[in-house]
């Protein structure tokens, strides 16, 4: 989970770096980092923290130059420090280049082994670092041909920017797993990881980058490729679902229809009759509640209200500051939900942790019934392509029944929408174009983590195993037997 942004043929490339990072935010919290190039040298600054917090006006000048790329951090490989925040720069032998990394490579740890039994000293533990080895290793004659060398041997998620003192290169994997979105701002080329980022620098949108495509900018102006050998798409349902910011058109659909669309698909799948009101979990749930009430006519209401003012504690994620950051994050309108039968709208349920905070906090605000409907199918499996989902054991829905689910949530009903409906949320001929691993188990690229190794090692059903039959795990699988406790 991060964001990416770059800029050439702009004079105040780092500025709307940063402006395009701050649209960007809702990816990734932890660090952010801006590279520009001024011609001849990069100039980097990468901090901990918020990009407007880090990007103030003496730091932006320090940053000259008319290209520029910048990151957004959320870790899914690597932990949460300086070292691993983005771009990471370096200097080799064929100059000085910057990456600036969406997705997450299913190879990193044995392209990493491999290198630094080679001799290779790796300054960070993302996996992005394996890339600039495997660039700066090559003996192709272009940078463009370096990074289609080094490329080809990494496996999984990608969507790349590259800047050099002369060439920005945007590249995406052939399955298409993470967005970027190509603009313009009148003599300028825009990238950015969704087209939220150009509408705030008001540049316009051109189109999407093709899944496996390259775009090279230089003084010779923009030209593409597709330098990798094509295989069916994989674009990630869950930043419809979930990740992405409604306001953006992801993967050529408007993400906010898509969200509604998935709360009317509910309401036909799962309905509550009976209920007096539908809330959201603000602010993802929105539309979906919003698409469940139209169709169900039970009439919207705002029962939660979401705190903006929360910061990092809640988004650091680990299980002790989650638990609490609920409450720091929402709370209940006592005057909506008082003797009410309330049908709450999520997107998903990943621990239990939160939809358990959020019933209990509906109830003890006056609800007399909490019906929990999610607008998205059970996530029983991790996901190694970029979004942050806990190891398969944490995932509430890969060990539990949709019963003791509802149970431990201490919802009346619990219903989530059914892996069918949201193929049909996202049109029929969109369908097979998503990667649905997170809710299916059917992986689509490359080997897997060690865990599932290990899994597979004892004997437990390893998603290792679909991604060799190319076929899929049915249905939850029972991986633990522990109780959940209250
Ligand atoms: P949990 O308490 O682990 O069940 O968290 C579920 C909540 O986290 C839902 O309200 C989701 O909107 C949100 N969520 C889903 N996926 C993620 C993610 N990868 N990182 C952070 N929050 C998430």
């Amino acid at each position: 989970m991060c964001g990416i942004f770059g800029i050439t043929g702009h004079p105040e490339a780092s500025n709307l770096a940063y402006l395009g990072l701050h649209a960007l935010q809702h990816r990734g919290q932890e660090s952010a980092g801006i590279v520009a190039s001024d011609g001849q040298h990069l100039r980097s600054y990468r901090a901990m923290g918020l990009v407007a917090d880090i990007f103030t006006a003496p730091v932006l000048e320090k940053l000259p130059g008319s290209a520029a790329i910048g990151h957004v951090r959320y870790s899914t490989a690597g932990v949460s420090q300086l070292k691993n925040a983005q771009p990471l720069s370096v200097e080799y032998a064929g100059g000085q280049m910057a990456v600036a990394h969406n997705g997450n490579l299913v190879n990193a740890r044995e392209l990493r082994s491999s290198l630094e039994a080679d001799g290779a000293i790796f300054q960070s533990d993302s996996d992005t670092e394996v890339i600039i080895h495997l660039i700066a290793r090559s003996r192709q004659p272009t940078f463009e041909k370096k990074v289609v060398e080094a490329l080809s041997r990494v496996q999984g998620a990608y969507s790349l920017l590259f800047l050099t003192e002369h060439q920005l290169v945007a590249v995406r994997d052939p399955y298409g797993f993470r967005p970027l979105v190509l603009g313009r701002l009148r003599n300028s080329y825009v990238l950015a990881s969704e087209t939220t980022a150009l509408d705030l620098i008001e540049a316009e949108y051109i189109r999407e980058l093709e899944a496996g495509e390259m775009v090279v900018i230089d003084a010779q102006g923009m030209r593409t490729a597709q330098p990798f050998a094509p295989t069916r798409l994989g674009r990630c349902i869950f930043e419809h679902v979930y990740f992405a910011k409604p306001d953006s058109v992801l993967f050529g659909t408007s993400v906010y229809e898509v969200r509604k669309e998935l709360g009317r698909q509910l309401a036909r799948e799962q309905p509550a009759p009976g209920a007096d009101l539908v809330i959201a979990v603000p602010d993802s749930g929105v539309p979906s509640a919003i698409g469940f009430s139209q169709v169900s006519g039970i009439p919207y209401d705002v029962g939660l209200i979401r705190s903006h003012y929360v910061g990092r504690t809640f988004i650091e994620p680990q299980q002790s500051i989650r638990h609490f950051g609920v409450k720091l994050k929402l709370s209940a309108v006592r005057q909506v939900l008082k003797g009410k039968r309330v049908v709450v709208v999520d997107d998903s349920i990943v621990r239990g942790t939160t939809s358990r905070k959020i019933v209990k906090m509906l109830k003890a605000a006056g609800a007399v019934e909490v019906h929990l409907r999610i607008s998205s199918p059970p996530t029983s499996w991790p996901c190694y392509y970029g979004i942050d989902t806990p190891s398969r054991q944490e995932l509430i829905a890969s060990n539990h029944t949709n019963e003791e689910i509802a149970r431990y949530v201490t919802a009346d009903t619990l219903g989530y929408l059914s892996l069918e409906g949201l193929g049909t949320a996202v049109g029929d001929r969109e369908r097979s174009t998503f990667c649905t691993a997170c809710f299916s188990g059917k992986y689509l690229a490359g080997e897997l983590s060690p865990e599932a190794a290990a899994l597979s090692a004892k004997g437990e059903p390893s998603p290792e195993a679909a991604i060799a039959e190319g076929a899929v795990a049915t249905g939850p699988v029972v991986l633990s037997t522990r109780p959940l406790s209250a």
